[in-house]
């Protein structure tokens, strides 16, 4: 089993003081850095998302220009290449990231998945490449990006995982109801501590059917 962690668009016109900002967002990026740093072992692989639209046009309709935005098809602009709204919130250690995904450039994306890293290859690829069977995903916002992302993740046949506590909502009850139909979808909800305590949990069974298979082998051995 080889596992990834998503991170999804935790940048700062998505925390707090940015043009669409998700309340709480500034603790997802926190606590990402920490869940991390505590846990090195947990990834093999440490993929990050960030919505990157162009400065001009309305992005396809993803930005309102003529009319209020109704926050559910259309927006506040917000990250726009190369402005600091684009950019990582300061609180996530983009030094723990091995692959950076930009979508968005022209058109809405809310899936990390209609991407691309800086190689080219899109995230299904870069996963493909690098063999990777299960994807634990995290970021903002749960009701949009982390639910596109999190779908398609299951869509090309990984074991999905969102991660409660290190994920934020626009809305709380969309939110919740977005979990919910996750759940539903076969994607495990989980806390960050219940994910760990799974797999350490996994481990461990792991560790003893190999010193059963040892103790086997050396019996046959005598
Ligand atoms: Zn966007």
């Amino acid at each position: 089993m080889t596992r990834a962690l998503l991170i999804i668009d935790v940048q700062n016109d998505f925390t707090e003081g940015g043009s669409l900002a998700v309340a709480g967002g500034g603790a997802v990026a926190a606590g990402i850095t920490d869940y991390l740093r505590t846990h090195p072992d947990e990834y093999q692989l440490v993929v990050a998302s960030r919505d990157w639209h162009d400065a001009t046009g309305d992005n396809g309709g993803h930005f309102a220009t003529t009319e209020d935005p109704d926050f559910t098809v259309t927006w506040p602009a917000h990250c726009v290449a190369g402005t600091p709204g684009a950019e990582y919130h300061p609180a996530l250690d983009t030094s723990l990231i091995d692959i950076h995904i930009r979508k968005g450039q022209g058109k809405p994306a809310y899936s990390a998945f209609e991407g691309t890293a800086d190689d080219g290859m899109t995230l299904a690829e870069e996963l493909d490449a690098r063999g990777v069977t299960d994807v634990d995903v995290v970021g903002l916002a749960t009701d949009y990006c982390v639910r596109a992302s999190a779908l398609d993740a299951l869509g090309v046949g990984r074991t999905v995982r969102v991660l409660t506590d290190l994920v934020e909502g626009v809305d709380p009850v969309s939110s919740l109801a977005t979990l919910a139909e996750l759940a539903g979808d076969g994607i495990e909800v989980v806390s960050s501590d219940g994910a760990v305590a799974e797999d350490d949990a996994e481990a461990a069974a792991d560790a003893a059917d190999v010193d059963a298979a040892g103790t086997t082998a050396g019996t046959a051995h005598e």
